[in-house]
């Protein structure tokens, strides 16, 4: 697949020895066990209320525990895809962003991040209300994020899974929206409440006037389908005024708050609401 489309490769024994085989084949086996043996680690980043100033959810960043280091999503997740273990990693995320839930009450929402293969899990949904119940959590205090950057095979599951995870009232957002295959035809057909501005058009807002127009044309179309929107990559005071001036509903990035383990937001407690009376 890396050599490009439409190509038939035959395995030999010379594949064997490429070092780019058994680079990914010791890889994944090396993703599955670490995965099997639960050293998934749960990273929070808040997002912010821009009228407010309040954080209005967590989002959940996963991370894997590999001899001691961190590893992040960009280094196991394309590899996780090929593989086809990615539902694996979403059943433990979704297992563990739960518990999270039960066990610090002062969390107010959580966003966990779904693949595109989630959609077309059919153990996902029952697992996701089972451990609601398991773990007696109210679902209004989750939000999934669906990327938009990977092609969704099955459009009508989909739909079926979020308005079943709707009805018990969790909430939906269209996460890096803007570098999808078909950006509108997910935001017609997807019954998400919220749309997550790609931090790609964010986080030059200030000196790319093609990036300010695309980010305020995208809030006005969240807008005109009642949709609220989310800007990720605030890296600095500059972008989230002018995100607060363009009416931008949420914010999230470095300039607030990195993302961090559990225990380093919830003590001391995050003050960002001086973020935005500067801005205001
Ligand atoms: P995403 O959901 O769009 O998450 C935002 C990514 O941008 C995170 O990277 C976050 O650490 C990073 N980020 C946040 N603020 C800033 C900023 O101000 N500037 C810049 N340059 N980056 C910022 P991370 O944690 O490496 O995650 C990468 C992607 O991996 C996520 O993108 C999401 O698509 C995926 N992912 C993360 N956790 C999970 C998970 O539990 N399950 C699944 N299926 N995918 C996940
Ligand atoms: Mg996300
Ligand atoms: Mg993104
Ligand atoms: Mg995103």
């Amino acid at each position: 697949k890396r050599r490009g489309r439409d190509l038939v490769h035959v395995y030999s024994e010379k594949d064997r020895d490429s070092e780019d085989l058994r680079d990914t084949i010791e890889w994944i086996h090396q993703l599955q066990q670490a995965i099997a043996n639960d050293q998934i680690i749960l990273h929070f980043q808040p997002v912010i209320h821009c009228k407010t100033g309040k954080v209005a959810y967590y989002e959940a960043l996963v991370r894997l525990n590999i001899d001691d280091k961190l590893i992040y999503p960009g280094s196991f997740i394309p590899a996780l895809e090929r593989a086809d273990d990615i539902k694996l990693l979403d059943h433990q995320v979704v297992g563990k962003a739960i518990k999270y839930l039960a066990e610090y009450p002062q969390i107010p929402r959580m966003a966990i991040n779904l693949s595109a293969h989630a959609f077309s899990d059919e153990k996902l949904t029952p697992l996701i209300e089972h451990k609601i119940r398991q773990y007696r959590v109210n679902p209004k205090r989750i939000i999934f994020e669906l990327t938009e950057s990977a092609s969704l095979t099955n459009l009508a599951g989909t739909v079926r899974m979020i308005e079943r995870l709707t009805q018990i009232g969790c909430d939906f957002s269209i996460d890096d929206f803007g570098t999808g295959f078909s950006t509108f035809t997910y935001l017609k057909q997807l019954p998400a409440k919220s749309v997550k501005i790609d931090g790609s058009f964010v986080k030059d807002i200030t000196t790319d006037p093609i990036d300010l127009a695309l980010v305020r044309a995208i809030h006005d179309i969240a807008k005109s389908l009642n949709k609220v929107s989310v800007a990720e990559f605030v890296e600095d005071q500059e972008t989230l005024n002018l995100l607060i001036e363009l009416g931008v509903d949420y914010a999230q990035g470095y300039h607030i708050a990195k993302p961090a383990s559990i225990d380093n937001f919830i003590e001391p407690e995050l003050d960002v609401s001086k973020l935005i009376s500067t801005a205001l």
